[in-house]
């Protein structure tokens, strides 16, 4: 099936606007994408014929909000192949998730002297809830590093993997250098040693057809709002087996089974990992956004998406003085660079007053930045709804910029 984009961007129409006079180009999508109509009316219908609060049964709205959220459930379970609805937990976002495992796994298996191998290329979020839980525990850190073009290297965890090693925390694609990591191959290495993995598919989801299983994921976390849905809502795939022997993350209602105040009981899974009532029209509009992808296909989307940057990557290569950062080809969704003698920030400014959006600054990945000894970059990404021409249109600007700027 080939995806009409035109029709595509009839979903969005956000996109359809002048900003500085100028018609819009957002190329920030890997920080947050734009949400199709379908999300958004479903968020509406919700507030305006059954909102109540879920799982307390009290009348009909309340039920109503409850399936739907319920469905939801089992939505994004079948979107990634969970084994069961029991293994997906909804936080606010891949952040949440994240600090959920580091605190819950680290409580439970965690002791002093324990290994954590993190690679090179992570976002914040996947390095700095580690710290703090190796910090608690007196655990420590132990850096996969990352070649110069971008490749992880895989190859290095036969030494670095030991007794000692706990865990590892990985994303599927780095949000910085786009390289889509061998997270299958680390997972397999891993599991040889009795080592877990949690998989960070923040920027990788919207791009890749996921399945944990066949993965052997021992964790997989995301947001919704990098793939068409609301912000404020995450989720957290675990391993039955191991989210049973982990501690809650939070207390509160809906989390327990029995409270008093000598002692409390939690409540089964997913639900001892949802303290409190959680971003209910989010969810629920969630499960559209996740109805949308599916329609479109996400190998076909995979497919749109890599082709536009094939075609923006060889046309940003002819500009004097460009540097990309991670050149893999195995590379999904964003381009990050620099042009020599110009300041990411005053290119960036100069982008956004002739329309055009993108992400500048250390793309909250300062050891990727340490790593090329680069103060700011420039990330552009892409989601079904950008062209050819947008890129077009961008690379003239760009040209502009350069010769002005330069
Ligand atoms: N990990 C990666 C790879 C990301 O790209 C992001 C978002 N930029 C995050 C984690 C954090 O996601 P959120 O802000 O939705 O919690």
């Amino acid at each position: 099936m080939t995806l009409d984009i035109d029709q595509i961007r009839k979903d969005f129409p956000i996109l359809d606007q002048q900003v500085y006079n100028k018609p819009l180009i957002y190329l920030d999508s890997a920080a947050s994408s734009q949400k199709p109509l379908a999300v958004l009316k479903k968020e509406e219908q919700l507030h305006l014929e059954y909102y109540g609060n879920i799982h307390r049964g009290a009348h009909y709205l309340a039920d109503q909000a409850t399936n739907d959220f319920e469905a939801v459930r089992d939505k994004v379970a079948g979107f990634i192949h969970a084994g069961s609805r029991e293994e997906i937990i909804f936080t606010k976002g891949t952040t949440e998730s994240i600090n959920l495992v580091a605190f819950s796994f680290g409580e439970a298996f965690i002791q002093a002297g324990d290994e954590i191998i993190v690679s090179e290329m992570e976002h914040h979020a996947n390095i700095v809830p580690w710290q703090m839980m190796v910090e608690r525990k007196g655990a420590r850190i132990v850096k996969l590093p990352f070649a110069d073009d971008g490749r992880l290297e895989v190859e290095k965890l036969d030494e670095l993997i030991n007794a000692k090693t706990k865990l590892i925390a990985v994303a599927h694609v780095s949000n910085t250098l786009g390289t889509i990591n061998p997270v299958k191959e680390i997972i397999t290495k891993a599991h040889a040693q009795g080592v877990k993995v949690m998989v960070d598919g923040a920027q990788a989801v919207k791009h890749i057809p996921v399945d944990v299983q066949e993965l052997d994921a021992d964790f997989y976390v995301f947001s919704a709002h990098k793939m068409y849905g609301p912000n404020g809502v995450g989720v957290l795939y675990g391993r039955k087996a191991l989210l049973e022997q982990m501690p809650p993350y939070q207390g509160g209602g809906e989390m327990i089974s029995e409270v008093t105040f000598e002692k409390t009981s939690f409540n089964e899974l997913p639900y001892k990992f949802e303290a409190g009532t959680p971003h209910i029209t989010g969810v629920i509009a969630f499960g559209v956004a996740i109805d949308y992808l599916l329609q479109l296909g996400v190998a076909e989307v995979a497919s749109y998406e890599n082709q536009l940057l094939e075609y923006a990557t060889q046309k940003m290569e002819q500009i004097e003085g460009m540097r990309i950062f991670g050149t893999q080809k195995a590379k999904s969704g964003v381009i990050t660079f620099n042009i020599d003698g110009i300041h990411p920030f005053d290119l960036g400014t100069m982008l956004d007053k002739m329309g055009i959006a993108v992400r500048t600054g250390r793309l909250c990945a300062d050891p990727v930045m340490d790593h090329y000894q680069q103060a700011a970059t420039i990330r552009i990404s892409f989601a079904v709804y950008n062209t050819f021409d947008e890129i077009d249109r961008f690379i003239e600007a760009l040209e502009r910029l350069s010769v002005m700027l330069g």
